[in-house]
């Protein structure tokens, strides 16, 4: 019988009330590893009614005490990486050195919020009016949840409630139920750490619990990470009761080659953003748009042999470039895509489906795949396919390069290749998209800066971590006091100024 995972409220591990549950696969066995619970409304109630419960005490106490637990939870998780990266790959699949880049990522936002006390600091203006002061400070919200995607099960959480805590919220994390242990290893390392009960809280589950935490009149905001479809839901839904979202979806992420550029490092490029994660990160390169024939043939040939030798294995293994993809029907959904590529007149030079590897026959393996010759109507270029194919949609010109990019439905990143200047800048310039990269495949911004894209790739006004989630997770407050009292105006019935 297979271990059930199960929630995380009041600070312990607990069962729910909810009957269902979802099955956990080991992608590189193929087999069922473990049950997910998932949520029932009353299971996101308790975890609201956690969270409501702690938040008078945890907004109350100074910042620079709740970065002090966060500092610890830092360090638990600096000595215990490996303890967590086994974990994911166990359930995502991606290798061993991948997951370790994830919470090295996810850390560093972490490390940005054990800044609380500077991050919180407001504006002080003395004698706006005469003995008038005005200072503005800003407050947590209350409760707050996240709902998050399998690609990313340690760092994307990170993207969000690191932030959340430090500003004094209370956080729900609703996990994907494809890979959901990290969570709970996250959770018991933050009650470790000294983090009041309550303070977090992890529901395990699926649209009935994003629902449940979409309409709760307790929930006062809600990040969301995923597919566009789920992503504009989810930002619509939330914010139709008045609730503030921030919800990230898909992506298409162009890689442009001018016939200038560096064509070696373009190609490592490439290959580690194209197929590291087998493709399953919102920013990896799908598409690459070499500028010119010349640049395009050369760049193909370079390409061809690459995606041939790359390395597919378990996570598990040292030697792996790539892992399997995250559960069957995910592979056999990107392994479609491939076979409509072929059906509407790309040229496939590297053929990815039907990979088998020995003693991992049933494992969710696929090779990298590689298209040439791929046009703007395909299907393999408007959707995102989430797995190990590149496309290459070669380009005039600049101009019709930077078109390209800017009429996709999606914005999440984009990146360029070049050596020079004018170009680069005028890319960075018009480019419509929130990330953008300058020789620089894959331009994840630091913590202490903003992740985010435009288009259907984010529905909402702020972008995560860094400045930007300090705004999304507190509201603004300005104070506006007068000293010493003794001053009488007298009553005035016109707007005060300060004439
Ligand atoms: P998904 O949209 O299927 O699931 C995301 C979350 O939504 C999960 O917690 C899931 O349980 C929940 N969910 C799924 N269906 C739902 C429904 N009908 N109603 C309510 N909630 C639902 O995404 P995924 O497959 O887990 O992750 C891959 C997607 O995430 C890709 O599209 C990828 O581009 C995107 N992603 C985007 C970013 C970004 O920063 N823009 C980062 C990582 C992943």
């Amino acid at each position: 019988m297979a271990a059930d995972i199960n929630h995380y409220i009041a600070g312990e591990r607990v069962n729910g009330k909810g009957e269902r549950r979802a099955p956990v696969f080991n992608p590189a066995t193929g087999e069922e590893s473990a049950h997910v619970q998932i949520a029932s409304a009353d299971d996101v109630n308790a975890a609201v009614a956690a969270s409501l419960q702690a938040f008078p005490d945890w907004s109350g106490i100074p910042p620079l005490r709740r970065a002090r637990i966060l500092n610890k939870f830092l360090r638990i998780l600096d000595e215990r990486t490996d303890e967590l990266a086994a974990i994911i790959t166990a359930e995502h699949g991606k290798t061993i050195s991948d997951a370790k880049g994830e919470i090295q990522r996810g850390a560093e936002v972490v490390e940005f919020a054990t800044g609380a006390p500077q991050l919180l600091k407001g504006e002080f203006t003395d004698n706006v009016g005469t003995g008038v002061d005005s200072f503005s400070l800003r407050q947590p919200l209350g409760v707050v949840a996240g709902i998050t995607p399998f690609n990313f099960p340690a760092m994307v959480p990170m993207w969000m409630f690191p932030v959340a805590l430090a500003c004094g919220n209370c956080f729900i994390l609703k996990p994907s139920e494809r890979d959901p242990s990290a969570s709970l290893k996250i959770a018991e390392w933050l009650t470790e750490a000294g983090l009041p009960k309550g303070v977090f809280n992890v529901v395990q589950g699926d649209k009935e619990a994003v629902d449940a935490l979409l309409t709760h009149p307790d929930v006062q905001a809600i990040s969301f990470v995923g597919s566009t479809p789920i992503a504009r839901y989810v930002y619509e839904t939330a914010t139709r009761t008045g609730n503030r979202a921030q919800a990230l979806g898909g992506a298409k992420t162009h890689l442009v080659v001018m016939p200038d550029a560096d064509l070696d490092q373009a190609v490592d490029a490439l290959m580690g953003a194209a197929y590291g994660s087998a493709g399953e990160r919102c920013m990896a390169i799908s598409v690459a748009v070499p500028v010119g024939e010349a640049t395009a043939n050369a760049l193909v040939e370079k390409l061809i042999p690459r995606v041939r030798a790359l390395k597919v294995g378990p996570g598990t293994d040292a030697e792996a470039e790539m892992g399997p993809l995250v559960t069957r029907q995910h592979r056999d959904k990107v392994s479609g895509y491939v076979d409509s590529g072929v059906a509407e007149g790309g040229k496939l030079l590297v053929d990815g489906r039907g990979l088998t590897l020995q003693g991992y026959e049933n494992g969710f393996f696929i090779g990298g795949s590689l298209f040439d010759h791929v046009t703007a109507d395909m299907k393999i270029y408007k959707e995102e396919i989430f797995g190990p194919v590149l496309c290459v949609v070669r380009a005039t010109d600049h101009d019709s390069a930077l078109k390209l990019v800017n009429e996709h439905e999606f914005g999440n990143g984009t990146a360029i290749f070049t050596r020079d200047g004018d170009t680069a800048r005028d890319f960075a310039q018009n480019v419509r998209a929130g990330m953008v990269g300058v020789n620089v495949p894959i331009p994840v911004p630091m913590a202490f800066h903003s992740f985010g894209g435009w288009k259907a790739s984010l529905f909402g006004d702020h972008h995560m971590h860094g400045p930007e989630g300090v705004r999304f997770y507190t509201r603004l407050k300005t104070v506006t006091s007068r000293w010493p009292t003794g001053i009488r105006a007298g009553a005035q019935f016109v707007m005060p100024t300060m004439r």
